[in-house]
């Protein structure tokens, strides 16, 4: 079968669109995160080491998916390295709030029955998108906050850290810069689809730069930052999390499908548009269950990546490739 991408660059204002027809069966997509992302920005060094860190986190998830394993557990795979690798706003290199502290976000939907876990606020879990998937499969809940967060994960036996873990250098100076009012951004997210034809989507973040007052964004929301349902799509959303919220965006996605019959990239593409629309910048990727594969955004660059079912690995950073 002949590969067959189809990609759509249409620039009206700062809003690029791409749409992807494949002819093979995309089987995980991820996301490290969208904002002003642009090549004179980057030097070659830290291009490479995106490149290498989304790469390899698309192929630990799909080897986890060609063995047999589920599309929630490729995700956590391939979210788990992102979270252990500074270069996100995730895990260990989690934005600081404006106190300098780190309180992350996670969430995970799964869609074959739309059971989803989230926690929000947490300070001394290593990796938050095992706590997330832990409030899904060993709580009645979906959503636990703060200290009790902490409390839960650590009773689940999930690796502790202290809260100086996640304070890196290069978040400490980017507060510094944010603090003299230049935004970041950097969530990371995945779905995929398995071999029983199940999707599962999650998001995993350090939220905004210089954050207050317990402030949480999408990320941790079902239906804002991550959704999942067998019968649309999976998807996870990465941005300015407080129109993300009002928009709902994730759902929305799986909205236009359901309700209007739409096509995945043309449901994304309007939604990230009605999400600008309010004044929000950012992206999503998301995943419907024949394999289909969309990566909207309206900022300048998303990190951004997908395997298909033969092992191809597609890696892209900026708006013009
Ligand atoms: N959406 C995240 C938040 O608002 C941030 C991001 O995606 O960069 O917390």
């Amino acid at each position: 079968m002949i590969l067959m991408l189809v990609l759509l660059m249409a620039c009206s204002g700062n809003k690029p669109k791409e749409e992807f027809a494949i002819g093979k069966k995309v089987v995980l997509v991820i996301h490290g995160g969208a904002g002003n992302i642009n090549r004179d920005r980057m030097t070659p060094e830290s291009d490479s080491a995106y490149r290498a860190a989304l790469e390899l986190s698309l192929k630990e998830g799909y080897q986890i998916l060609m063995n047999g394993g589920e599309s929630c557990e490729a995700i956590i795979k391939a979210i788990n390295l992102m979270e252990d690798n500074p270069l996100f706003n995730a895990g260990v290199g989690a934005v600081l709030t404006s106190e300098g502290e780190n309180e992350l976000d996670a969430s995970i939907m799964r869609g074959s029955d739309k059971n989803a876990g989230a926690v929000a606020g947490v300070k001394t879990i290593k990796n938050p998108i095992d706590a997330a998937y832990s409030v899904m499969t060993s709580s009645e809940h979906v959503m636990f906050s703060g200290a009790g967060a902490d409390r839960f994960a650590a009773e689940q036996g999930l690796e502790t850290v202290d809260s100086g873990y996640f304070k890196t250098e290069k978040r400490i100076k980017s507060l510094e810069r944010v603090q003299k009012l230049e935004k970041e951004h950097g969530t990371v997210g995945a779905v995929a689809l398995d071999e029983f034809g199940n999707l599962c989507a999650a998001t995993s973040t350090g939220g905004m730069t210089n954050k207050k007052w317990g402030r949480i964004g999408d990320s941790p929301i079902i239906g804002a930052g991550t959704y999942a349902d067998n019968v649309t799509c999976g998807v996870s959303c990465t941005g300015h999390g407080e129109y993300f919220i009002r928009s709902v965006t994730a759902y929305d996605v799986s909205a236009m499908m359901e309700y209007k019959g739409y096509p995945i990239a043309q449901a994304a593409d309007a939604v990230i548009q009605k999400t600008l629309n309010l004044g929000g910048t950012g992206g999503l990727i998301a995943l419907d269950t024949a394999g289909n594969v969309a990566m909207p955004f309206s900022t300048t660059g998303m990190f951004r990546g997908y395997i298909t079912e033969d092992g191809k690995v597609t890696v892209k950073i900026y708006g013009d490739e």
